[in-house]
């Protein structure tokens, strides 16, 4: 069993693993497996890795499907690399989120954990994303099935909607996507057909050419929609006849933007997207609290339980009014503003630059006075002159990416010691390393994980730590 290549045969897959892997044991080893399995199935499984006390590998075969199966709802389940859990009811989806963000507390973390309180699911479980990318390809990708279909016509088939996981110039085209409210759909339909009716060009990505590269979507829970098409070059005309008779068809684009990307890479941060229509940004809210997006800002891509994970953190940090508090991984300042009003000072920083300007704008523009933003490294900026200047911490509000914190803000954490830390976490397991070294100073007193991501394996937590005295 320590080799690779081999295929075990009628594993019943016991658990979820991290990452979305299933986990099964075979002779003592835990066995990680991919490749959409769930609790209650029997697969073969191939392996790929084969250590002493664990392997990995991929399904090969299904034998016996879990009893706790559901029929996914999506057309494109399977090939899409979007919400591979639609096969559990999200039910079952939180419960395993659950013990996740457990096991990951307990094994990696070591740590005393108080009663975890259970996780809370969206009521909003399709159509939750305010934002979406769509990419242009002239390489489909096709089915076995497809291909033969297609005969002589493959591989030069475009296509619009998502990148294939792990083939890098493939795109899977999509019909209907469920991740975000109409008009998406409608509007990501109109643009590939009439593309394909005047014979604009698919970007390929080997080959570095053609037209369209990227469809970008923000709508709003305040009922704004926003559109940013990427092209490789400008084509005055094709462009304004596209753009003019999306106006036309979508009803309800209340911004429709342009944006001409050269580059090799699809990043748009590095350009200057063009207004063709309405204002150039769209707004959102959370509360009472209004923020502006425009088609280069970074926000919360699920506005709904972004405010409950707000108010979760909110409520942790135990505000009355006087308090001191940190905004570590601020982004646009969406947390500190939240939380402004139950603080005596907000100071946030973040990496960043047009995010730190984002969050000034936004501060401005919802009347926050209290507080003050900073652009630069946290592990540059958090030291003790600059502690010093704005003030002792009360609460130190953190949401790190999934890296986690560096070794060298943990220690800085440690060494300011402030009352209590808020840890907002988009990966468990990097959160659990990070407590792990601040438990020499404090303790876990509460443990509330979110689902921002129903059918996926995606999972924020937000722990509140309490100092030892
Ligand atoms: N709290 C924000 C965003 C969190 S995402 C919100 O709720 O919207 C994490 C943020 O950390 C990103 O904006 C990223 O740019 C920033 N970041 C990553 N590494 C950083 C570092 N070393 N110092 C400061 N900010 C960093």
């Amino acid at each position: 069993m320590r080799k690779k290549n081999v295929v075990l045969e009628n594993v019943p897959v016991t658990a979820y693993a991290a990452e979305g892997k299933a986990l099964a044991r075979v002779e003592g080893k835990v066995v990680f497996i991919e490749g959409g399995v769930v609790p209650g199935d029997v697969v073969d499984v191939k392996l790929s890795k084969s250590k002493k006390d664990w392997a990995e590998g991929k399904a090969i075969r299904i034998h016996q499907h879990s009893s706790d199966r559901v029929t996914p709802f999506c057309q494109h389940f399977g090939l899409c690399g979007g919400c591979k859990w639609q096969m559990l009811p999200y039910e079952l989806q939180l419960q395993y989120k659950q013990q996740q963000v457990a096991d990951h507390l307990r094994r990696i973390g070591h740590l005393e954990l108080p009663a975890m309180a259970p996780i809370i699911g969206a009521t909003q479980t399709r159509r939750y994303r305010n934002k979406l990318e769509f990419t242009f390809s002239n390489k489909a990708y096709l089915t076995d099935e497809e291909i033969k279909e297609a005969g002589e016509d493959w591989p030069r088939r475009n296509a619009l909607g998502f990148h294939i996981p792990r083939l890098f110039d493939k795109v899977l085209d999509i019909q209907t996507c469920h991740l975000q409210e109409e008009p998406a759909n409608l509007i990501k339909n109109t643009v590939r057909s009439w593309a394909e009716a005047h014979n604009l060009s698919f970007y390929d990505i080997r080959q570095q050419e053609g037209w369209l590269r990227n469809l970008v979507l923000r709508i709003c829970t305040t009922g704004e929609v926003m559109v940013n098409l990427v092209i490789h070059h400008e084509a005055k005309k094709e462009r304004e006849a596209l753009l003019q008779h999306l106006l036309e068809t979508v009803p309800g684009i209340t911004t429709l933007l342009y944006t001409i990307n050269p580059k090799k890479n699809d990043s748009i941060f590095d350009l200057e997207p063009r207004v063709f229509f309405g204002k150039g940004y769209v707004e959102e809210k959370l509360e009472d609290f209004t923020f502006k997006i425009g088609p280069k800002s970074f926000f919360q891509t699920n506005t709904y339980q972004g405010e409950t994970l707000y108010k979760v953190t909110r409520d942790f940090a135990g505000l009355t009014g006087h308090e001191v508090v940190y905004d570590l991984y601020c982004g646009t300042g969406s947390i500190g503003i939240f939380v402004s009003r139950q603080a005596r000072k907000v100071v946030g920083i973040e990496l960043i630059k047009e995010a730190i300007d984002d969050a000034r704008e936004n501060a401005a523009a919802n009347d926050v006075k209290n507080a003050t933003f900073f652009a630069g490294d946290v592990i540059d900026i958090c030291d003790d002159a600059f502690f010093a200047e704005h003030g002792a911490p009360d609460v130190i509000i953190t949401d790190p990416p999934r890296a986690g914190m560096h070794e060298k803000l943990t220690a800085k954490l440690l060494e300011v010691a402030a009352p209590r830390i808020v840890y907002v976490s988009c990966n468990p397991a990097t959160q659990a390393r990070d407590l792990a070294l601040l438990s020499e100073k404090y303790t876990v007193e509460k443990v509330q994980p979110v689902d921002m991501f129903p059918h996926t394996h995606h999972i924020e937590n937000v722990v509140l730590l309490q100092r030892r005295y």
